[in-house]
């Protein structure tokens, strides 16, 4: 999960209340068309900061920005109020669920790492303990939020499915703060590798350590095989020829392998 602290923003710990919800998430869109998805993602930082001033301003006159989260067109996360808060999202809602607005209009789709972001949420809140139920905030209340195109997406489950993991942030957006790249994250990484096939040209990091070790162990066994026969071969031939010299001729055979130099041919 792309997430992207409040501190990024240089906000301190929200000022809203304390709530503790429990039942699941709600879907939240912005009423006008924002064009983000086709914009650098310094957009949505902007997009973010220009949301928290409304909500905090005259017009709203709240604590802090009224969501929980926000998912961006390039996959990326915005903590809003963050864990714990009252919501002030969706009356009748908003202590018992948490909210999340995605940066797009009433005739924007959003894009595959958008609704990655928002599964990726849910998953996460999940393992917090909160249910897994994700509701539109038009299921609380009056409104035409979130849209129809994000409210069929709620209604035919698509964001309770689990993340694709293949929509990664689009290129061009810039890499932001990730307080959440856990050892596992690491591990799992695919890196291309040049003898993967075609259908799995790309080995996670873990799966290469274990190769390259396995590897290894296979070379180490072959050589003392090989070092068993070579003397077996001696010993044959001193038995044949009482002439031969078994220590010489191994340590002249020790001396050639040594002096073999070893290439590895290591790819990029
Ligand atoms: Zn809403
Ligand atoms: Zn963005």
């Amino acid at each position: 999960m792309q997430l992207v602290r409040r501190a990024a923003f240089g906000w301190g710990a929200s000022a809203a209340s304390y709530a503790h919800p429990t039942r699941g998430l709600v879907i939240h869109y912005d009423g006008s068309d924002q064009g983000l998805a086709r914009r650098e993602h310094a957009a949505c930082v902007d997009y973010w900061r220009r949301t928290r001033r409304f909500h905090m301003g005259a017009n709203r006159g709240w604590s802090d920005i009224g969501y929980s989260y926000g998912a961006c067109p390039h996959g990326y996360l915005f903590e809003g109020r963050g864990l714990d808060r009252m919501q002030a999202a969706q009356p009748t809602g908003n202590s018992t669920y948490y909210s999340v607005t995605l940066m797009c209009g009433p005739s924007e789709d959003p894009t595959p790492a958008q609704i990655d972001a928002v599964r990726e949420l849910r998953a996460w809140l999940m393992d917090k303990g909160v249910g897994g139920l994700v509701k539109g905030h038009r299921d609380f209340y009056s409104t035409s939020c979130p849209g129809d195109r994000l409210y069929r997406l709620v209604k035919n489950g698509t964001f309770t499915k689990p993340a694709s993991g293949d929509a990664k942030p689009a290129a061009g957006a810039k890499q932001q703060e990730d307080d959440d790249v856990s050892a596992k994250d690491v591990w799992g990484y695919e890196i291309p590798v040049e003898w993967g096939s075609k259908e799995n040209p790309s080995w996670q990091a873990k799966s290469i350590l274990v190769n390259a070790g396995q590897r290894l162990r296979n070379i180490e066994a072959k050589l003392d095989a090989q070092h068993a026969t070579i003397k077996a071969l001696a010993d044959a031939l001193a038995a044949r020829d009482g002439s031969v010299d078994v220590d010489a001729l191994m340590a002249r055979i020790r001396s050639e392998i040594e002096s073999v130099t070893v290439r590895l041919d290591v790819g990029e």
